[in-house]
C-alpha cells in the first residue's frame, strides 16, 4: 500500500507538517486529518508509523461535540484516554522494533509519536515520558544527531530528577542511554561513568546473571575497545559471555573493577589540581 494525499485547498487554515511542525501543503487522503509540508515527510511517517495508526487517529482527533449530558461526556474521556493509550503502546513497540533491527531513520516518525501522545496524556513532566525521550535519543544517536539526541536525554534527566521514587529500572535505561551518547561523541571517561551507574542499577534490579546487567558490559567493553584498553576489553567481553554460569566471578570482577575505576578518577583529578596550582 502507498500514502495517498490530496492537495489542500488554499482557502483552508494553515496545518502544521506531522512530523516537522512546517506549514502543510499535502493531507493524507485516508484519515483526512493529518497533514505534511512535502512528500518526503508523508512517506517518512507512512512508513514509520502512519500506515499502523492512520484510522486510529480519527476518533482521537475528532473533539466530542459540545453539548452533551455530563454522564456521557465522561464516559467519553474514558474512551479517549483508553485509545490514546493504546496508540502510545502502538507506537512506542513499532519504533522499539525498529532500533533492534538498526533502522533509526526509520524509527523516529514512531517514538516522536509515543512521545507526543504520552505527552497528552500523562503530561509533559510525568517519569511516562522518560522511555519515549530514550527511543527518540537512541534513534537519534542511530543517524548521528548527537546534538538533538542531548537535547532528548536533558529533558528525561530533568524528569528524572524531579522524579525522587523513580525506579532504578528507568534510571538504569537513562544512564545506559547518557553512556552510548558520551561513547558515540568520543567522551569516554563520561560515558564509562554512566555505564559503571547503568551496570549497578540493573544488577540490583534485575540481577547480576539479567540480560540488562550483562548489556551494560558489553558496552563498557566496546569503550575500553575504543580506548585501546585490550586486556580489559578482552576480560569484560568474556565475563559477559559467562554471566549465565558465573554470577559470582562477576560481582568479583564489578568490584574489582570499580575499585580501579575510582582510583582512575582520583589519579585523574590529582593530575588536574597538580597541573592547575602549576599556575
Ligand atoms: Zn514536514
Ligand atoms: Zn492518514
Amino acid at each position: 500500500r502507498k500514502p495517498r494525499s490530496v492537495a489542500l485547498a488554499t482557502l483552508e487554515r494553515p496545518r502544521r507538517c506531522e512530523l516537522c511542525g512546517a506549514a502543510a501543503r499535502l493531507r493524507c487522503g485516508r484519515c483526512r486529518i493529518t497533514h505534511y509540508c512535502d512528500v518526503d515527510h508523508q512517506k517518512a511517517d507512512w512508513v514509520s508509523i502512519h500506515e499502523k495508526i492512520c484510522q486510529l487517529l480519527v476518533p482521537v482527533r475528532t473533539s466530542l461535540p459540545f453539548l452533551i449530558p455530563e454522564e456521557e461526556r465522561k464516559r467519553g474521556v474514558e474512551q479517549l484516554v483508553k485509545r490514546q493509550k493504546y496508540i502510545i503502546d502502538l507506537t512506542y513497540s513499532t519504533a522499539q522494533k525498529f532500533l533492534w533491527d538498526g533502522k533509526h531513520e526509520k524509527a523516529m516518525p514512531a517514538a516522536l509519536h509515543a512521545l507526543r501522545f504520552s505527552t497528552d496524556v500523562y503530561g509533559s513532566s510525568s517519569v511516562q515520558l522518560v522511555p519515549a525521550y530514550l527511543l527518540l535519543a537512541e534513534a537519534c544517536i542511530g543517524v548521528g544527531h548527537h546534538l538533538q539526541a542531548s537535547k532528548y536525554l536533558s529533558q528525561a534527566q530533568w524528569i528524572v530528577l524531579r522524579t525522587p521514587d523513580c525506579s532504578a529500572a528507568v534510571q538504569h535505561r537513562l544512564h545506559r542511554s547518557l553512556g552510548l551518547l558520551c561513547a558515540a561523541e568520543g567522551n569516554f571517561e563520561q560515558a564509562l561513568y554512566h555505564l559503571a551507574n547503568d551496570i549497578y542499577l540493573a544488577s540490583s534490579t534485575f540481577g547480576l546473571k539479567s540480560i540488562e546487567t550483562s548489556g551494560g558490559c558489553f558496552h563498557m567493553a566496546n569503550v575500553f575497545f575504543c580506548q585501546n584498553k585490550m586486556d580489559i576489553a578482552d576480560s569484560l567481553y568474556a565475563e559477559v559471555s559467562k554471566t549465565s554460569t558465573h554470577p559470582v566471578s562477576v560481582s568479583l570482577f564489578f568490584f574489582f573493577f570499580c575499585a580501579l575505576f575510582n582510583v582512575f578518577l582520583f589519579l585523574t583529578a590529582f593530575n588536574m589540581m597538580v597541573t592547575i596550582s602549576a599556575f
